[in-house]
């Protein structure tokens, strides 16, 4: 509905979420997990922030962590360093098939709560990194957050100087790269996406033309209505697998089998979280003999059922393309419908 309560002229395929939280605060999530494993007896848990690793090195069963002058042991190392996990990875000889391709992305904030609930439109299953949302943002008084837009950037980290070089590195620009590249730019609706992205970073005409794709979830939106979400963006470290010449489609992991994993993690790599690490806890307690206690773990971090991948992501694939048949349905009866208007 408008915010006349008027019903839209369009017809809508829509599925939903009633009376439950469909957003969370990680920020808030990362403390609690820490406090708690900093509570278990007989355990001490350390953290560093501001603590860059330049270099991971193999030593003996162990990892020998380069950060500054000092060096850390662990006998399983997780890298979760975004795009610089596959720069990590690099550095060690693994994923050497893989590039990757940050897109960077911006949100717009509106100056009041438009939405109850995550909207989020259909992907283009071209531009799986593409589909616009608007969220009520927990962080900003649920104010209504749309976004993100992409743009291609040649740097790992969107704000932090001297990750261009790390891009170049991490690309390893070849044949099979420039081939991957090709078959997307090809593609019209990528061409014509990666230009309308381009268009969104330019001052005076990015909100216009954001406002027209806004106007899908809020149809009533307006000009004065949103401004630029300023600190609210990041680059989505997209994979590049040179052996298929291909885009890969949401996250990779590479796990060389030996004690160490690089997890990198473009959308929906939040959603995705805590699943993986569950995953990667059960691999990590493999690898070191330990045992995984899956009772526990459902009881303090479940209601008991949970979702288990990869089963219901085939499920909810099943059902994405159930939406969009219905999609393609909707859009061929009104162009039947207007033609035989005309
Ligand atoms: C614009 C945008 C929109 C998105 N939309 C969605 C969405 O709708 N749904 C969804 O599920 N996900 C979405 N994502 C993806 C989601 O934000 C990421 O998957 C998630 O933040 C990844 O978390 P992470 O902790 O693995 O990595 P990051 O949040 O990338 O954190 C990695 C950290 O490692 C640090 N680091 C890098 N190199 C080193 C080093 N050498 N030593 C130490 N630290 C290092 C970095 O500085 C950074 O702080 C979106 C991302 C972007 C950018």
């Amino acid at each position: 509905m408008d915010k006349n309560g008027k019903d839209r002229a369009e017809n809508i395929v829509a599925l939903g979420a009633r009376g439950q939280w469909t957003t969370v605060d990680f920020g808030k999530m990362a403390k609690s997990l820490l406090k708690n494993a900093a509570e278990q007896e007989g355990k001490t848990v350390d953290v560093f922030f501001n603590s860059k690793v330049d270099k991971i090195e193999k030593d003996g069963n162990r990892y020998m962590l380069h950060v500054g002058d000092e060096q850390y042991y662990a006998d399983f190392v997780v890298v979760n360093a975004g795009a610089h996990s596959l720069f990590l990875a690099h550095q060690m000889g693994y994923g050497l098939n893989l590039g990757c391709l940050p897109m960077a992305g911006s949100f717009y904030m509106t100056n009041e709560k438009m939405l109850n609930g995550k909207v989020y439109m259909i992907q283009n299953p071209k531009l799986p990194f593409a589909a616009l949302h608007g969220d009520p943002d927990v962080l900003a008084g649920e104010n209504t957050r749309f976004g993100p837009t992409a743009l291609v950037l040649p740097k790992l980290e969107r704000y932090k100087p001297g990750t261009y070089m790390d891009f170049w590195k991490t690309l390893r620009f070849d044949k099979n790269i420039a081939i991957a590249l090709w078959k997307l730019l090809k593609e019209s609706d990528i061409r014509s996406y990666i230009f309308r992205n381009f268009l969104f970073e330019v001052p005076y005409l990015n909100k216009r033309l954001f406002l027209k794709d806004a106007r899908k979830i809020v149809p009533g939106l307006q000009l004065g209505e949103f401004r630029y979400a300023e600190g609210f963006v990041g680059v989505r470290p997209q994979v590049l697998n040179k052996d298929e010449q291909k885009l890969m489609l949401g996250e990779a992991s590479i796990n060389p089998g030996n004690g160490i994993l690089f997890n990198m993690t473009p959308s929906p790599g939040a959603t995705s979280c805590l699943g993986n690490a569950e995953r990667d806890v059960k691999t990590i307690v493999g690898h070191l003999g330990k045992t995984f206690d899956e009772d526990l773990f459902k009881d303090e971090l479940t209601e008991g059922e949970y979702c288990i991948l990869p089963k219901p992501l085939e499920s909810q694939k099943a059902r994405v393309n159930l939406i969009r048949a219905e999609i393609a349905r909707t859009q061929e009866k009104f162009e039947e419908a207007h033609s035989q208007e005309h």
